[in-house]
């Protein structure tokens, strides 16, 4: 059994419609999808009906922007009621500082010399409910000043660089809780991602544990044998949740494919009995997991 628990479609900044990317997924052999766009449940229904067609479970989650310490952490939520009124003004807030930097964006690098309008942005990320630095990128790419979202990261969007601007991100333990409240459990995506194992250390994952973390993702592009042998040892201390995923993004990110990580079955069977008992908890209606 093949268990991939992070996905985004183009409703956030992956390039596959929601129902395409479930499809993809049983077609690549995958026995349960988690859709995770960015900041928004936005994709759930479509992809819940595409799911229910062709035979797959679906889990339905997000990956939230929060900020710890001053350093920004992408937390998973699984199945939380997305109408939480908390939850909505989290996400609404993330949204907005979404959308308000791609103005920020275009205007520094346009004072960079870089052509580029909202136009052109507004163009890449039409599909989206989520704008993000990878839509700027997309039209960076189809204005031909750079061959792909990598090279417009390196050069021109990551901190440091002449059209890196900072956005509003959640507050971290707030956001567990508020998750929780909503029936959902949280992950943290990538602990150890591109800023490398400073980031996020045990003893600030354990504080996090206390605050309703339920589980770390281990197995994810951007850790390297040692960096998952390392954390998989902090989550087995903590007894934490171990998952593993892709971080698909379809065309946008590179070595990135459907099921390129997975997640153990005990693992998601402990995931999927924690979502159950904050469900009831809550009081809230969660939202099933789709399919067989
Ligand atoms: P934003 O959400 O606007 O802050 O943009 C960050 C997102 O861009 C991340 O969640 C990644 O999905 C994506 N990203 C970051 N670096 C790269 C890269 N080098 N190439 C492609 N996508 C990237
Ligand atoms: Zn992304
Ligand atoms: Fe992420
Ligand atoms: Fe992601």
């Amino acid at each position: 059994m093949r268990f991939d628990l992070h996905t985004h479609s183009r409703v956030s900044d992956g390039t596959d419609a929601p129902a395409d990317l479930v499809r993809a997924a049983a077609a690549s052999g995958l026995d349960v999808v988690a859709l995770t766009d960015h900041d928004t449940a936005v994709g759930w229904d479509e992809a819940a009906s595409a799911a229910e067609q062709v035979g797959i479970r679906l889990v339905r989650g997000m990956e939230v922007s929060t900020r710890h310490d001053g350093r920004g952490v992408h937390l998973l939520a699984y199945l939380p009621d997305p109408t939480y009124p908390p939850l909505v003004a989290i996400l609404e807030k993330v949204l907005a500082g979404r959308s308000g930097r791609v103005p920020a964006i275009v205007a520094a690098l346009r004072a960079h010399g870089v052509a580029v309008t909202e136009a052109d942005v507004q163009a890449a990320s039409g599909h989206a409910a989520a704008a993000g630095r990878p839509h700027v990128a997309d039209a960076l790419v189809a204005l031909g000043h750079v061959v792909d979202r990598d090279q417009a990261f390196r050069e021109l969007l990551e901190p440091g660089r002449p059209g890196y601007v900072n956005r509003w991100a959640a507050p971290l333990v707030e956001t567990i809780r508020v998750v929780r409240e909503a029936g959902g459990v949280s992950v943290v995506a990538h602990p150890w991602g591109r800023r490398g194992r400073s980031a996020l250390g045990a003893a600030t994952i354990a504080g996090l544990r206390e605050h309703g973390l339920v589980g770390i993702e281990v197995d994810h592009q951007d850790h390297d044998a040692a960096a998952r042998a390392e954390l998989r040892g902090i989550a087995q201390d903590l007894d934490l949740v171990v998952t593993g995923s892709s971080d698909f993004h379809g065309l946008g990110k590179v070595d990135h494919e459907l099921g390129v990580n997975t997640t153990a079955p005990e693992e998601l069977e402990r995931l999927l009995a924690m979502a159950a008992a904050a469900a009831a908890a809550s009081g809230r209606t969660a939202p099933p997991v789709v399919g067989p």
